[in-house]
């Protein structure tokens, strides 16, 4: 059968690369399978010596997640595609697989919790020297790239105050310095933000939050060019943090609807943001896509949307947070994001709890700070929820 024709990447990852069984089945077939078998042993030596002649084990290579790999990599713009077991195995590969001891990494404070552990803890564990800085601040990354360095991680927005870093202008920094940039998307989405074309090496992704959508499966992609490639892929390949196929299936019927879902719910987002915007109770709100955001003008020349999160203060304190909280009858208290379902945590006392008051203070994490992840509800209906929690 021909490929069917598009043009439009939402086609291709509606369409992209289907590894259609004899059956001829209209949704692609799930291959739960770890091994693979040979006719004879001289198949069985051929496939060794030239693996990517055909599947061997799927913890090198399985057609589902390749499946997703290649949706994965046409709709980013990317060469190539690794998916991991999780965003975490994504983040750590892509570093790994390219760091040794005496390199030098440089990364913002504000990154997601187990990425500032991988940063601030572990590497110094293998001789890696790491140096964190205030990312907003283009002073402190000139300074801090003005010596040889291997690596740059940073994500933009940043999890949870949603702060804006120009990938662009770190880009030139760490390609003068020798490093790699990685940029975490999770929170711009491949939809908002397409980091490759801004400059970045690497992308990378924790699946497990809207290309799932559906608070389902982990899963993790690691997007780069066929040079990076050649150093994840044996590197992935012996250290085994490969995607589950049925994980892989399930965010493939999600790649389906992506930019459906991640627009409507960067709709409600802005609906609610604007809400909370106005309302006395409310310190701050930090959502990209509103003018008071201090670096909307950013947002709108890197991100075409301004995220399905928001991040805001409420007057008062912490006490005040968790009753606002516990009154929500919608919005279900959840660390996780990227959800079909809204979800609100409060990071200080969860996934920021290891950070020291000063830590904190540095990210713009106050003892009131709220984390939304808008879902795919009515608008209308998550305003009515914060208003009535609100009001008590
Ligand atoms: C969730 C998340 C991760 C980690 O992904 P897992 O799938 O939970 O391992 C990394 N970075 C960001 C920004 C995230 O939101």
């Amino acid at each position: 059968m021909t490929e069917p024709s598009y043009k439009g990447k939402r086609s291709h990852l509606i369409h992209g690369g289907i590894p259609r069984s004899t059956h001829m089945e209209t949704s692609e077939a799930v291959y739960l399978t770890s091994g693979y078998v040979y006719a004879n042993a001289e198949e069985a030596e051929r496939a060794f010596a030239e693996e990517r002649l055909r599947y061997v084990y799927s913890r090198y290579r399985n057609p589902t997640v390749e499946t997703l790999e290649q949706r994965l990599a046409h709709y980013e713009g990317a060469a190539c595609a690794h998916a991991t077991a999780s965003g975490m195995a994504a983040v750590f590969s892509s570093l790994m697989a390219q760091l040794q001891c005496g390199d030098r990494v440089v990364a913002p404070y504000a990154l997601f919790g187990s990425c500032l552990f991988i940063v601030q803890t572990l590497l110094p564990q293998y001789g890696i020297e790491t140096v964190l800085i205030d990312g907003t601040d283009y002073a402190q990354w000139r300074a801090a790239l003005s010596r040889p360095t291997r690596a740059v991680l940073l994500e933009t927005p940043t999890n949870p105050c949603l702060d804006l870093i120009d990938i662009a202008a770190v880009a030139d920094l760490a390609h003068a310095a020798g490093a790699r940039l990685i940029v975490d998307n999770v929170f711009a989405t491949p939809v908002h933000q397409r980091p490759l074309s801004l400059g970045a090496d690497i992308v990378v992704y924790s699946a497990t939050k809207h290309i799932d959508g559906q608070g389902r499966c982990l899963g993790g992609v690691v997007l780069c060019d066929h040079a990076f490639s050649e150093i994840l892929q044996p590197f992935l390949k012996h250290t085994g943090p490969a995607l589950s196929p049925f994980n892989a299936w399930t965010m493939l019927k999600g790649l389906e609807t992506l930019e459906l879902r991640v627009h409507a719910a960067t709709a409600g987002a802005l609906d609610v943001a604007r809400f909370l915007n106005s309302h006395e109770r409310i310190a701050q709100v930090r959502y990209p896509g509103l003018p008071n955001h201090p670096q909307h003008a950013l947002a709108q020349t890197q991100m075409t949307g301004g995220s399905t999160l928001i991040a805001f203060d409420l007057l008062g304190t912490k006490a005040d947070a968790f009753r606002f909280m516990n009154a929500l009858r919608l919005i279900l208290i959840s660390n996780n994001l990227g959800d079909a379902k809204s979800l609100i945590t409060h990071p200080a006392t969860t996934t920021h709890r290891r950070l020291s008051d000063t830590e904190r203070a540095r990210v713009g994490l106050s003892s009131t700070t709220l984390r939304l992840s808008v879902g795919l509800e009515e608008p209308a209906d998550l305003i009515a929820d914060l208003a009535t929690a609100l009001s008590v």
